[in-house]
C-alpha cells in the first residue's frame, strides 16, 4: 500500500475537480465549488414569498395541528401501547398513516404549525427524543426483536417531507438499515486491524487538520463531513454514546444543544430545507465501536421548480456530486457554537 493509500484522509484534484475518498466507506466524493455558480434556470423567484405562501396554504387543511390532530392522526393499538398517543409537553407521537417500515412512528415538534429553523428550542429537541425513547422501549417490551432505532427529520417539501407542520419519524425496526449494516461491519473491521476505534481516530484526524471541526466537547462532536454526501453535510456524534434509544439525559441534552445551534447556522447560510439521519446500534447494546451520530444535509430551497441537488450519480451511481467546500461549512457554522444559546 502506497503512502498515499495509507493516509486517513484521501484527496487528489482532477481536471479542477476535488476527488475525496470517506475514510471508512471507501466512497468517492466529488467537489466542485464552481457549480454552485453555474446557470440555472430556476430560482430566479424571490424565497420568502413562496415559502409563506406554502406555509399559509398549508395552515388550513393541516392534521397535525392542535384542534385537528385527535381526530386526523392514528392511535396506537391498545395491545402495543395503551395511551391513544405519547405525549410530552408540545411533543405528541402515534403511528405514521402510510409507513413503509416496522413500528414507523410520526412525532410532532410543535404546536405551531411553522417554526424557522433559527427559532428552535433546546427543549423542543429534548421533548422529541425523550418521548422517540420511551416509544422504542414500549415496543421493544412487546416485541424484542424490533431493536435498531431510527429517527429522521425531513423540514419542507424538498427534503421529501410532506407536511409542512414541524415533525419527525421514527423506526424501530428488526432488521438494519442497510448502511447501518455495512456500518457496523466497518467498525468492527477498523478496531481489528488498528487496535482503536474509528470514531476516535477520525476525532484526533480532524483535531489535527482543525479546518472542518465546527466544535469538540467531551459529550459532543461537530464536525462538517470531508468527504460528503450531501450539500453542507455536518457530523454530530456523541461520543462514548450507545444506542439512541438509551442515551442519558446528559447525552440528549449534548445532541439537543448541538442541533439547534447547526439550525442557525443553516438559516444564515440560506438553507431552506434539509434532511436530520441517525445511526444508531441496536437497543441495549453499549459498543464503543458504534457511539450514536447523525448527519444533517440541506437540500434545494423551497419554491415552485428548481433545480434538483441529486441526479444521476448520486441515484444511480454511488458517487456524491457536492459544489461547497466542507472546510467552508465549518468556517461558517463556527460562530454558532462560541456564542451561548438564543434558547
Ligand atoms: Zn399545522
Amino acid at each position: 500500500m502506497s503512502s498515499e493509500e495509507k493516509r486517513f484522509f484521501r484527496r487528489k484534484v482532477i481536471a479542477g475537480v476535488e476527488h475525496r475518498r470517506d475514510p471508512l466507506f471507501g466512497s468517492w466524493t466529488r467537489i466542485n465549488p464552481d457549480r454552485a455558480r453555474r446557470v440555472k434556470h430556476t430560482g430566479e423567484t424571490s424565497r420568502g414569498t413562496e415559502l409563506a405562501k406554502l406555509i399559509e396554504s398549508s395552515r388550513e387543511t393541516c392534521p397535525f395541528c392542535p384542534g385537528k390532530r385527535d381526530q386526523e392522526t392514528p392511535v396506537f393499538h391498545a395491545d402495543l401501547i395503551s395511551s391513544k398517543r405519547l405525549k410530552r409537553n408540545e411533543s405528541v407521537l402515534f403511528p405514521n398513516k402510510s409507513p413503509f417500515g416496522e413500528y414507523h412512528g410520526v412525532g410532532i415538534l410543535t404546536n405551531a404549525h411553522y417554526v424557522p429553523m433559527e427559532e428552535y428550542k433546546e427543549q423542543t429537541i429534548e421533548d422529541s427524543l425523550l418521548l422517540t425513547q420511551e416509544y422504542f422501549h414500549a415496543v421493544h417490551r412487546k416485541d424484542s426483536s424490533a431493536c435498531f432505532p431510527v429517527y429522521v427529520w425531513n423540514f419542507l417539501p424538498p427534503s421529501a417531507g410532506s407536511i409542512v407542520h414541524p415533525h419527525i419519524q421514527v423506526l424501530l425496526e428488526s432488521r438494519p438499515a442497510p448502511i447501518i449494516e455495512v456500518l457496523t461491519r466497518k467498525c468492527r473491521r477498523w478496531h481489528e486491524e488498528r487496535g482503536e476505534e474509528f470514531w476516535t481516530t477520525l476525532v484526533r484526524e480532524e483535531r489535527e487538520q482543525d479546518d472542518r471541526v465546527i466544535c469538540e466537547r467531551e459529550d459532543a462532536v461537530v464536525v462538517a463531513s470531508f468527504a460528503p454526501r450531501g450539500f453542507r453535510e455536518i457530523l454530530l456524534l456523541l461520543p462514548g454514546s450507545g444506542s439512541l434509544a438509551d442515551l442519558d439525559g446528559g447525552q440528549v441534552k449534548a445532541f439537543s444543544r448541538a442541533l439547534v445551534r447547526l439550525l442557525e447556522a443553516y438559516q444564515a447560510m440560506g438553507v431552506g430545507s434539509f434532511n436530520l439521519v441517525s445511526y444508531s446500534a441496536p437497543l441495549e447494546t453499549a459498543s464503543p465501536a458504534f457511539p450514536f451520530h447523525a448527519r444533517i444535509i440541506s437540500r434545494p430551497y423551497p419554491r415552485g421548480i428548481y433545480t434538483n441537488d441529486t441526479g444521476f450519480f448520486e441515484r444511480m451511481y454511488d458517487l456524491w456530486i457536492i459544489d461547497t467546500l466542507p472546510e467552508e461549512i465549518a468556517r461558517e457554522a463556527r460562530p454558532f457554537f462560541s456564542a451561548p444559546s438564543s434558547s
